[in-house]
């Protein structure tokens, strides 16, 4: 079948095409009947709006049903430091953010976290920080995994996303006991990448996908995603980014709207950006639309949607997202993991998330799944040679 061609115009904050919208009804219609999208068919339906939107959610929760089942699982997110040492211009824990308490959990806090995971029946959690890179910082993860996996008996899931590293400390990382690994790629166009990074070797847009690369070969559940509505990104930018996912075989999708933060380089564009409610809206249907495309990985309902609308995990996992990171890092140290304005949650206890999301799983009309590691699917069925296509 051909493509459909429907373009609008490329840049996002003029992305609507409203003479089109008819026409997209039946566009639309004609490409969620396809068995693979092209980047022209996923830039139609990220432009889709009323009937067609809906045709959109439709069919992904209709897939998510299909293979994944109305179920949420938790990842209890330990934001276990805020030093970082690159200099990302969006990011606000960036190096160069003097406007930032620094700080560090201990061993200590770090296990009574997990702890409290591991009591709580969560299955799994996550470990993120900065990105930081030495022989202190990788044997003490590597040490504290060994002490995560003693505490649970090995019955706790860990992902990690704590950024670049040298495949040796990865496989290090891996046969301490983590098991998934989450390194967005945050633009997988090279031009887009460059734009919202400083030009130097530490911020290599080719050392991030070997980094990728690296954790797929040595066996981690493999995580990527962008942020979507940056500053010069365009919705052929964002169709791309879900074909470099699809090609790259991913087995876990974690992307969330881009959110400036005044203490960072890229603010100077805040006022040419889309406005928050299509960001939200947009990334949305990124998710329905990898929902589509692979039916069967994990796909997080990103923090960063709920500092935009206040059911906005909710509406992610109505749309296809399966994952939910309840923040169990201790409260004190919430309000400095900032990583754009407005992040919702840095009040709130450990206990107070949980109840939170439950209730929120609940209004989405999915089920949380306590004890179980919710692995990806994708992970087993690629690795055996079966997957989804
Ligand atoms: N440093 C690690 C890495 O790069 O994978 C993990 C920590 S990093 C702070 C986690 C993610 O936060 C990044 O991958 C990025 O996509 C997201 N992030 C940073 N700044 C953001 C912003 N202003 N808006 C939305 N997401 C942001």
């Amino acid at each position: 079948m051909t493509s459909v061609r429907c373009r609008g115009r490329d840049n996002i904050p003029h992305y609507l095409c409203k003479r089109n919208i008819k026409l997209m009804d039946s566009t639309i219609r004609d490409i969620l009947s396809k068995e693979i999208f092209s980047a022209d068919d996923i830039a139609c339906l990220l432009r889709s709006e009323g009937a067609g939107r809906t045709m959109l959610f439709k069919r992904s929760a209709e897939v998510k049903e299909k293979y994944i089942g109305n179920k949420v699982w938790f990842r209890g997110l330990i934001e276990f430091s805020n030093v970082c040492g690159k200099d990302c211009l969006y990011c606000g824990i960036r190096k160069g953010n003097k406007n930032l308490v620094r700080y560090s959990l201990s061993d200590d806090e770090i296990l009574e976290a997990a702890k409290f995971a591991y009591k709580n029946r969560y299955g799994s959690i996550a470990l993120q920080s900065g990105e930081l890179e030495s022989n202190a910082v990788s044997g003490r993860i590597e040490s504290l995994l060994r002490r995560i996996r003693d505490l649970s008996k090995g019955e706790l899931g860990v992902t990690l996303s704590v950024g670049e590293q040298e495949r040796e400390v990865y496989q290090k990382w891996f046969d301490a006991g983590a098991h998934r690994y989450l390194l967005r790629v945050e633009s997988s166009n090279q031009e887009l990448y460059s734009k919202i990074h400083p030009d130097d070797p530490k911020h290599s847009f080719k050392r991030r996908l070997e980094c990728l690369k690296s954790l797929q070969d040595i066996g981690y559940q493999t995580g990527t995603g962008v942020m979507i509505g940056l500053p010069f990104q365009t919705i052929n930018d964002l169709a791309g980014d879900l074909l470099f996912m699809k090609e790259f075989d991913i087995d876990m999708c974690g992307m969330g709207p881009y959110i400036e933060h005044a203490d960072t380089p890229l603010i100077k564009y805040a006022a040419g950006l889309m406005p928050l409610k299509e960001r939200f809206d947009l990334t949305l249907k990124m998710i329905a639309i990898i929902r589509i495309m692979m039916k069967d990985i994990n796909i997080v309902a990103a923090t960063a949607l709920q500092a935009i609308d206040p059911m906005g995990r909710e509406k992610a996992i109505k749309t296809g997202a399966n994952i939910l990171m309840p923040n169990i890092t201790p409260g004190k140290y919430r309000d400095s993991y900032k990583l754009y304005d407005n992040k919702p949650c840095t009040d709130d206890s450990a206990e107070d998330c949980q109840s939170c999301l439950e209730a929120r799983v609940t209004l989405a009309d999915a089920q949380v799944i306590y004890d179980e590691w919710g692995d990806s699917k994708h992970y087993s069925a690629r690795r055996s040679g079966l997957g989804v296509k």
